[in-house]
């Protein structure tokens, strides 16, 4: 009986692990991927993506549904015609063929973007290189600073602008372009319109997601059932993902210049969302005195937050957490999932860099 033959799936498998495993130059992927190729790549990318009202993910996860399920039917086939042996063999590098294109198209289209040197660092690094320690009395002034100005710009009634994701997108494009503007980024030729997932939308609430990037068509999915001032600061993060800050910290901390630049209720998104995340970083004991000044606006938003919150389901977000964490580490983000957190180290160096402003340079130059 003639060999079955599975064109390049060895040379494939191995370009994918090359890929992967190499440490890719800081001057390749600050100029040659993050400044040159990926802007035009995402340019290109989400607006094919933008032109369809509905998820491409969903596209995306049917079509597996149907790749894996052809596969299953061949197996079979091939166990009636060749045993079984042959027929594991053989489905065998058929999917590891297929998992190493996608781990090349997917390294190619953003996970490059992975290998940027952090926000913080490039920060710290502009700034003199200030030792980068940041104390528990840095983010006990982040979250006072927060508390007050959200006091300031919370809405005082609903329905003025935030109320649904196609206005939330208006309304922050231009001052996502100054927040990148602000720390030296080209700016992004196209936003991601926002889309709902119908398959994913039920995880994400059993999961306690609130929104991702689709990578392998740059397209920002949304969770439909957020808080008006939730949007804001969601939607933000996933544009700065588009913008190719693939770090969760780097994301959620260029979303919430992005949403402070703008007016009021996306600032208030972003100042409720940097006392949240300090109330989770600070000593029970420092949280508790700063909590006193939250306005009764603000404590009935965080109560209508922890109602939604409360749909969630621990097992299905312990389970997606570690799938996560490990995806994270495998793209060498050192402390995975545990990198959300870290966005108040990268608030702490965004304000010192504001007190002593220098230009943010994420790499070596190109010649000396
Ligand atoms: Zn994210």
């Amino acid at each position: 009986m003639k060999r079955i033959r599975v064109r390049g799936w060895w040379l494939l498998t191995g370009l994918a692990a090359l890929v992967m495993a190499v440490p890719w130059p800081d001057w390749f992927v600050a100029y040659v991927y993050s400044r040159g190729v990926y802007p035009h790549v995402q340019r290109a990318v989400t607006t094919l993506s933008n032109a369809t009202p509905w998820a491409v993910m969903d596209a995306m996860l049917l079509g597996s549904a149907g790749y894996l399920l052809w596969r299953l039917v061949r197996f079979v086939a091939r166990i009636r015609e060749r045993g079984m042996t042959s027929a594991l063999w053989e489905l065998g590098r058929r999917l590891v063929r297929t998992t190493a294109c996608l781990v090349l198209v997917f390294v190619a289209l953003w996970g490059l973007n992975y290998r940027r040197t952090p926000l913080e660092e490039s920060l710290r690094s502009s700034n003199n290189g200030t030792v980068s320690v940041v104390t528990a009395d840095d983010v006990r002034m982040l979250a006072a600073a927060a508390i007050h100005e959200s006091a300031q710009t919370r809405p005082s009634e609903r329905g003025n602008g935030v109320d649904d994701f196609q206005q939330v997108a208006e309304r922050l494009a231009e001052p996502f372009q100054r927040a990148l503007e602000q720390l030296n980024m080209p700016r992004i030729s196209i936003t991601g319109r926002p889309k709902i997932s119908h398959i994913l939308t039920p995880f994400f609430t059993a999961a306690g997601i609130t929104g991702m990037v689709n990578p392998f068509a740059l397209e920002s999915i949304v969770h439909p059932d957020l808080l008006p001032f939730e949007r804001p600061m969601v939607l933000a993060h996933e544009w700065a993902h588009l913008a190719g800050f693939a770090d969760e910290a780097d994301a959620s901390a260029v979303a919430w210049l992005a949403c402070v630049l703008g007016g009021a209720d996306l600032a208030y998104s972003a100042h409720l969302f940097v006392v949240l995340e300090s109330a989770a970083a600070l000593p029970p004991s420092v949280w508790q005195s700063l909590r006193t000044s939250l306005s009764p606006g603000m404590v009935s938003d965080i109560q209508a937050l922890a109602g939604r919150l409360a749909l969630q389901q621990p097992a299905v977000r312990e389970r997606a957490f570690a799938v996560y964490d490990g995806y994270l580490r495998t793209n060498r983000v050192p402390d995975g999932v545990r990198s959300y957190a870290r966005v108040l180290r990268v608030l702490v160096a965004m304000r010192d860099n504001t007190q002593n402003p220098r230009p943010i340079d994420d790499g070596p130059p190109l010649a000396e």
